[in-house]
């Protein structure tokens, strides 16, 4: 951390500074110039709070060297973190297929998904069981019902399955059916939650916020991982932009740019990017182009009936498409499907 400060600044103010940072850092430098002084700290400065030196009105600036974050970034650790969940790896070679409806609307319709998807191959199946919809008027989802059809579903066809927690006090629930716990964009920073799901032996697919910078997101992450839980899984779905062309807009810089800040694997929802199911393709052969470990789809098995998030579903017949598409821009860049 280097802080810069002007020379007339009251001696005995920046010699309160400086013993107060020397409790958090031991090797403080003062260093005097011409127009400008600096304070230069080299170590830990991670429980530094900015605005505790920002009080001062003689400060200059404040410029972190290091990141804010400290067990999710590269620099902490150089390798690719690869999360095993029941035989399916997350992160590692492989592309990782994350498939099923917006929302869990029946048994029926659940086991069917799941049947189809199994047919064509994918990884685990996603669910929604307590949906965080815009309108109390929307369908809400099926809540507990769903996560029993869904383990059912995870039994039957032997895949695991990812549900999206809204509530800490369901942290248990979810942790005894689900094999991932999903964390949606409108909870990203919900930091009891985070806290809590960091005291879980289960891997949290967390989501970034649709108004979450990259480094909003790493700390989100960093919540989780500091609280114990190694295991997490990043989700680039979209953020809010003045574009109206696309239900949001899908930052796909934010994939190589995670890849160098985090050794966490990084996957993409173009789905919920989107909004259309007929940009879910390109921006899926996209996102594994641009170094995606994986990809979060919504798959119906008959969209047009679905509750919530018709317009960006596939069909079945859409993703066995995208598949073939797929496999060969996997190869092209080294991965397997
Ligand atoms: C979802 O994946 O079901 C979902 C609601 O996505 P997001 O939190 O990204 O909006
Ligand atoms: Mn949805």
């Amino acid at each position: 951390m280097v802080i810069s400060f002007k020379n007339d600044a009251p001696i005995e103010q920046v010699e309160e500074l400086v013993e107060n940072l020397r409790r958090y850092c031991s090797n403080v430098q003062v260093v005097k110039g011409e127009e400008i002084s600096l304070i230069c700290l080299v170590g830990e400065t991670i429980h530094i709070d900015e605005n505790m030196i920002n009080v001062y009105p003689w400060i200059n600036s404040v410029a972190r060297v290091s990141t804010p974050y400290k067990l999710v970034s590269r620099e902490f650790k150089k390798e690719d973190t690869v999360i095993n969940v029941k035989g399916v790896s997350i992160g590692g070679e492989k592309i990782t297929i994350f498939a099923g409806p917006c929302a869990v609307e029946s048994r029926e319709q659940i086991l069917s998904i799941c049947s189809s998807l199994k047919l064509a191959g994918f990884d685990c199946l996603r669910g929604g069981a307590f949906k965080m919809r815009t309108s109390p008027y929307s369908f809400q989802g099926l809540g507990y019902e769903a996560l029993k059809y869904l383990k059912e579903a995870s039994e039957e066809y032997l895949v695991p399955i990812v549900c999206e927690i809204v509530s800490v006090n369901d942290i248990d629930e979810y942790a005894s059916k689900c094999d991932i716990i999903q964390v949606g964009a409108r909870n990203m920073q919900n930091f009891d939650l985070l806290k809590a799901l960091g005291k879980v032996n289960k891997p949290i697919l967390l989501k970034r916020g649709m108004a979450a910078s990259i480094e909003e997101l790493l700390m989100a992450a960093e919540y989780i991982v500091s609280n114990g839980n190694p295991n997490v899984i990043l989700c680039e779905r979209g953020i809010k932009t003045f574009e109206k062309s696309t239900r949001n807009t899908l930052d796909l810089s934010a994939i190589p740019v995670l890849k160098k800040l985090t050794h966490l694997p990084v996957i993409v929802d173009p789905s919920h990017a989107t909004g259309k199911k007929e940009y879910v393709l390109p921006m899926s052969l996209a996102s594994i182009a641009a170094g995606a470990d994986g990809l979060l789809l919504e798959v119906h098995n008959n969209p047009i009936t679905a509750k919530s998030d018709a317009s960006q579903a596939l069909t079945i017949d859409d993703y066995i498409d995208l598949r073939e598409r797929l496999a060969l821009v996997a190869k092209a860049v080294g991965r397997k499907l």
